[in-house]
């Protein structure tokens, strides 16, 4: 029988990392303000949970009252934004190379330019 269990409660908490200047998620320097935000509540909560009890020897998971920092990371193309996705031996055609982008004529043309590849039909317009 599946059974449902709830396991591994923490709390999350979200932020508003909007930045100042207008910086995005991905722009020079963005990273680091939002680094800063979180390690400045990161901080402020340490300072509530610092007398909870440590983790038992053994068990992978943070220790209770441990307080970390988590981000997803993506890849995605500098030029359109879309999800980074290149050209696998599946995909691969005659007007295709290995490795290279799936999503943009900018950034196909970038790493065809970076690899010294003729640009064939991306060279055109
Ligand atoms: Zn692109």
């Amino acid at each position: 029988m599946k059974r449902t269990v709830h396991d591994n409660h923490r709390i999350e908490v979200h932020l508003n990392l909007r930045h100042p200047r207008g910086l995005r998620p991905g722009d020079e320097g963005y990273n680091e303000h939002a680094q800063r935000v979180c390690g400045e509540v990161e901080r402020a909560i340490r300072r509530h949970v610092d007398n909870l009890a440590p983790a038992s020897l053994g068990d992978s998971r943070p220790a209770p009252g441990a307080v970390r920092i988590i981000f997803d990371t993506r890849e995605e193309c500098s030029h359109c934004g879309l999800l980074w996705e290149t050209v696998t031996e599946a995909d691969l055609d005659e007007h295709s190379v290995l490795g290279e982008p799936l999503c943009c004529r900018k950034a196909v043309v970038e790493f065809r330019n970076e690899k010294g590849i003729p640009l064939g039909e991306f060279g055109e317009g």
